[in-house]
């Protein structure tokens, strides 16, 4: 995920599309640059950081252009860099090419292009795409256009991609699948961007490019194709919108875009990993180093907070399926306890920013003591990902809102995709259930997108209950972790008390808070442990307490039981904390707004921990 804007007109173009970047950095802030041409001359400007670093970077330089493209960048391949920022230079130091994305049979054309003698800059996909455009233009002696025709049709991903040709400096070529674009209509300029909010103050005429579309960008013309290059007709949308309400996508807060997300997030993580009608499983991270991880003799899983929570149903998941003994750690327990760590021993270190400081300092002196370190981050490039051996990328794109959500699923997400990797590498389950297993991971964003389909019912529940003082969530098996992970998502943004336990623990303790003021959310889908949990749930309405239940769809007992009723589809209680988490993130979210908390920044919660 990344922000991309472009300018073409009568005006100054680079402090319009540096404005742009600005609007557009909560997709992505980890690097920014410009390519701008000057009098028949292609400069490219870029800078690791923000939009602000770069602004400052080229004070006192000559800017001056009727063009401009320009990039925020959110890393997928490799690290936040000067030399891995955006826009791109061809070889031939011609075309300048900026992208949001990830070109997915990016390694395998690099390969082509190194044995004919192309070199690159920087680590990045889409340097390669842009040299792949080149060598098919000289080839060919074809336009720039048809190359990039070509190009899109053997490339394997998704892309925006906006590209400017020294030798035109009247044209913007762009082209997109996947990843969005849209083109604003001036008198006589034209604005390119990865949503509304850049051009809004400029033109509130719109057009939203298609997928496999391209578009021929000029200051007075704009000619949209497809890839069989027919020609089709601009559909001109007027914005009605506010500036604020465009950068959310049109919702209201950050965490509920980013609750909304994850049916696309969990399927980019899966994407290209997952080969579902292959039955296979690719994960380079896992690959290059099978053998260490299946051969370990115990795994420990280092994280923090709701990386936790991810921690702890990997516990259950690589235990059941591979057969290897997990211990979760809190890092910061576990970078001063002086843990013993025999070399070989693997750690797999969760973070959504890969900056979080107990967990860094942890997994640096496991390192020392010969620990094998997979690290499962958000954020490319981070702390955690440079330090680890090996490790897999969420792919969730920016996180915004503090209380993390779609950052959450996706590391389930990767570490589900490694718990059945390792368990097929070891036999240590039936290929029968290895192949239900691929099939169920696989259903998970559909499913994820049936439960945000109609959320009413969780808003009311949150209604009826914003007034209460305390909560109590309970789950077992691997719905345990979701019932902490559901009280800490209440906490962190409703200022509720709440506390999560093993539904049979609550027994031992915290039964005696049960009144009939208590709410008490059940995590209660249909798995080995449904019967006893209905026990249980028979026991808090015995004290009176206020049962909300988290059920599998078709479940015709819990209704009877429950004061209120939040369903998930059916899926295997392997991959259930995927689905069960998200009316509890729902839940959370709608009680804060009921409190009228500010949901995206919470008091005294920053989204990154980088302090001990
Ligand atoms: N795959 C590209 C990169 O890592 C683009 C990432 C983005 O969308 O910002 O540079």
């Amino acid at each position: 995920m990344c922000g991309i804007v472009g300018y073409i007109g009568q005006k100054e173009a680079y402090p319009i599309v540096l404005k742009g970047l600005k609007r557009l950095e909560y997709r992505g802030y980890d690097s920014t640059g410009v390519a701008i041409i000057q009098e028949g001359n292609l400069q490219v400007h870029k800078k690791k950081g923000k939009v602000a670093e770069l602004e400052e970077a080229v004070v006192g330089k000559n800017m001056h252009s009727h063009i401009c493209i320009g990039h925020t960048r959110w890393a997928t391949h490799g690290e936040p860099s000067d030399r891995n920022a955006h826009p791109h230079l061809s070889n031939n130091g011609r075309l300048a090419m900026l992208h949001n994305g990830i070109i997915e049979n990016y390694a395998q054309i690099k390969k082509e292009l190194l044995s004919k003698g192309y070199t690159f800059k920087s680590d990045t996909d889409t340097e390669v795409l842009l040299n792949f455009i080149q060598d098919i233009q000289d080839n060919n002696k074809s336009t720039l256009e048809e190359a990039l025709r070509i190009a899109l049709k053997r490339i394997v991903g998704a892309y925006c991609i906006l590209l400017i040709d020294q030798d035109d400096p009247e044209t913007i070529i762009a082209a997109r699948k996947g990843s969005p674009l849209v083109i604003g209509i001036g008198k006589g300029e034209h604005f390119l961007a990865s949503d509304a909010s850049p051009i809004i103050e400029y033109t509130k005429e719109v057009v939203y490019v298609n997928d496999y579309e391209i578009a021929i960008v000029k200051a007075d013309e704009l000619i949209l194709k497809n890839l069989g290059n027919e020609k089709q007709t601009p559909f001109i949308q007027k914005l009605d919108m506010e500036l604020a309400a465009i950068e959310k996508g049109g919702y209201d807060h950050f965490m509920l875009k980013e609750i909304f997300e994850q049916p696309d997030t969990i399927f980019d993580c899966l994407r290209g990993r997952l080969l579902h009608d292959q039955h296979q499983i690719v994960m380079a991270g896992v690959d290059n180093h099978i053998d260490a991880l299946t051969n370990a003799s115990r795994i420990m899983i280092v994280a923090c907070g709701t990386s936790w929570h991810a921690g702890l149903v990997a516990e259950y998941m690589i235990e059941e399926l591979c057969r290897i003994p997990v211990e979760v750690e809190y890092a910061s327990e576990f970078r001063y306890r002086n843990p013993v760590i025999h070399p070989g021993d693997v750690i797999i270190a969760i973070s959504q920013s890969g900056e979080t400081a107990d967990t860094l300092v942890a997994l640096e002196s496991a390192k020392e003591k010969g620990a094998f370190i997979f690290g499962v981050v958000n954020a490319v490039g981070s702390s955690i990902a440079r330090l680890s051996h090996a490790g897999a990328y969420t792919h969730a794109g920016p996180e915004i809102g503090v209380a993390s959500t779609k950052a959450f699923t996706g590391q389930l997400a990767v570490l589900s995709m490694m718990a059945l990797k390792m368990a097929k590498a070891k036999g240590s389950i039936s290929d029968e259930r290895y192949v239900h297993l691929v099939n169920e991971l696989a259903s998970v964003p559909e499913k994820v997108k049936e439960i945000l389909t109609d959320t009413s019912k969780i808003e009311s529940i949150a209604q009826q209950y914003k007034g209460a003082s305390d909560f109590l969530y309970l789950g077992r098996g691997y719905n345990f972790p979701i019932a902490l992970e559901g009280a800490l998502k209440l906490k962190e943004i409703t200022y509720i008390h709440a506390e999560g336990y093993p539904a049979a623990e609550m027994k031992h303790g915290p039964i005696a808070l049960v009144d009939e003021n208590l709410p008490v959310v059940f995590v209660a889908t249909k798995d080995m442990y449904y019967e006893k949990v209905v026990s249980n749930i028979q026991e808090i309405k015995a004290r009176k307490g206020q049962v909300i239940a988290v059920a599998t769809v078709g479940d015709t007992v819990l209704p009877t039981m429950s004061d209120n009723i939040m369903f998930v589809p059916e899926i295997d209680e392997v991959f259930a904390p995927l689905l069960s988490v998200i009316p509890l993130q729902l839940l959370s979210y709608y009680v804060g707004i009921y409190k009228g908390i500010d949901v995206d920044k919470p008091r005294n919660l920053a989204k990154s921990v980088t302090v001990e």
